[in-house]
């Protein structure tokens, strides 16, 4: 399939003019496809089109301290990653998902689609029923298993007109802060309650607001700053980060058995418990870099459920909560949406998080038309009775998590830049601060699960990732400590180490 033209995707609006507030929007399953999509983006991916956005006027969105770390990557000298391939394929960070987000009426995803190629002798043989399977690569220099050509035959797609990852004939409404839920009057009902109206005639119908791709980049934006998306996105607001919550909860979610840890050192400020700077092997740096091939969705599901959440949150939620068969179009979508997994070649084994490796993008190839003497194709990781089963032979360069070399010791800033290490570099970076060296301490972290998530959730909504991330797993000054009022337990995950400058 070439390069989709630009369409437009329709949204029927309620509002209330006089509040400037979205009241509920109604939407079809073109649109809620382009909506869950945003939950298999890796984070390294949104940072990059949300930053790259086509409208120059547009604000240069910062997702946290997200674009730091991105920016990082491509700060650092290609000397210090295991091989040059290891920082290409994190600042252009995949999709597993990529083949069913082709399908989009709009897809927001900048990567060059994937091609995938077939061998040009087997494929009638295929086509007839002599072969059960065809061999597909994304190689074309891998032979055939069945002739031993090389996999020659580039194959072109087609658009089956089937919806993506929800019922085609679905129908949704969709609150102010992104919750989206079947169309019935009793959702509609709901939502009216909820927001408190009593007279209809405050209400104003917008019947067909026309989206392109710039206003679902906004709107992207919307899901993540905003405490009332839709409003937000409708009127125009500017947004702003101070906008993100600031939540700081100390985030518990069950360890996994034996989950290693990453022991690493951190200059906090005594006087204010602000974590300077850290300074790091590669391990912690390979765990903050392999942030950025981590798709959205799988990040939200790391999160415990008890805590204020995002608009962006609300859409995952939202997907849990519907239906297989009735509105979601398979267990298999679903999973795909709520716990995206990660390109085999980003996966490594022993990460902290339980990350998932998807080994197939595909599975099964279908005919669906044919046009100038060349057949167009659609594949699937689902089978159904048109579909025929394809054996992939894609050569996987594994990373296995491992982005950057060792031995090398790195500087990791409380809002995530990475450089390597110096002590003038450090003592440079101190000095720019302005902190007294007595005012400065050393304490080690031992970084597991508990860690990770609550840094994750600072990187996502703080431009103080170290800080407000590790705030429980460091030894308080005793006068921050009493007006904190933390119970010592908090702290349990921490074992101190207190070197003096
Ligand atoms: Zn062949």
């Amino acid at each position: 399939m070439a390069d989709k033209k630009e369409t437009e995707v329709y949204l029927k609006l309620v509002i209330d003019r006089n509040k400037k507030k979205v009241v509920f929007a109604e939407a079809n399953s073109d649109f809620v496809d382009i909506l869950f999509s945003f939950l298999t983006l890796p984070m390294g991916t949104i940072v990059r089109i949300l930053a790259n956005r086509s409208d120059p006027s547009s604000r240069k969105a910062n997702i946290g301290s997200f674009n730091n770390l991105y920016a990082s990557v491509s700060n650092l000298d290609t000397m210090y990653f295991v091989t040059k391939e290891c920082r290409d394929v994190l600042l252009s960070t995949r999709s597993s998902a990529e083949v069913q987000c082709r399908k989009l009426m709009i897809n927001i995803d900048d990567v060059k689609p994937t091609q995938y190629f077939v061998c040009d002798l087997c494929i009638d043989k295929y086509k007839s029923g002599s072969y059960a399977s065809l061999y597909v690569s994304t190689c074309s220099t891998v032979p055939c298993h069945h002739c031993q050509n090389f996999l020659k035959r580039a194959i072109d797609f087609d658009d089956d007109g089937e919806s993506v990852f929800v019922a085609k004939t679905s129908s949704f409404v969709i609150s102010d802060d992104l919750h989206v839920i079947p169309n019935n009057p009793t959702s509609t009902l709901g939502i009216l309650k909820s927001c408190g109206i009593k007279d209809f005639a405050a209400l104003e119908e917008i019947n067909t607001l026309k989206l392109g791709s710039s206003e679902i980049f906004h709107l992207l934006e919307c899901s993540f700053f905003s405490k009332n998306a839709l409003s937000d996105f409708y009127f125009g607001k500017k947004l702003k980060s101070v906008e993100v919550p600031t939540i700081e909860p100390s985030l518990r979610t069950e360890c996994t058995g034996g989950a290693k840890k990453i022991t690493f050192k951190v200059y906090v400020q005594k006087s204010t418990n602000k974590i300077l700077l850290a300074h790091c092997s590669e391990d912690f740096v390979n765990f903050l870099l392999s942030l950025l091939t981590v798709p959205l969705g799988k990040v939200i599901s790391l999160f415990p459920g008890d805590h204020e959440s995002l608009n962006i949150e609300h859409i995952h939620q939202s997907v849990t909560k519907l239906n297989v068969g009735e509105y979601l179009k398979s267990q298999q979508l679903k999973d795909m949406l709520l716990y995206p997994k990660l390109l085999s070649q980003y996966f490594c084994p022993s990460h902290i998080f339980p990350l998932e490796e998807q080994n197939s993008l595909y599975k099964y190839l279908k005919r669906t038309s044919t046009a100038g003497g060349r057949d167009f194709y659609s594949i699937s990781l689902d089978s159904t009775q048109s579909y025929k089963y394809l054996s992939d032979i894609s050569p996987i360069s594994k990373i296995g998590g491992g982005f950057v070399r060792g031995p090398t010791k790195f500087m990791v800033t409380d809002d995530l830049v990475v450089t390597p290490l110096s002590s003038m570099s450090c003592f440079a970076y101190l000095q720019e601060l302005k902190v007294p060296l007595n005012d400065i301490e050393e304490q080690e972290i031992h970084f597991g699960m508990n860690e990770a998530v609550n840094l994750l959730w600072a990187s996502l909504t703080s431009t103080s990732a170290l800080s407000n991330g590790l705030k429980f797993f460091i030894l308080k000054n005793p006068k921050q400590e009493t007006s904190v009022n933390k119970p010592s337990a908090e702290r349990s995950g921490v074992k101190l180490e207190q070197g003096h400058f």
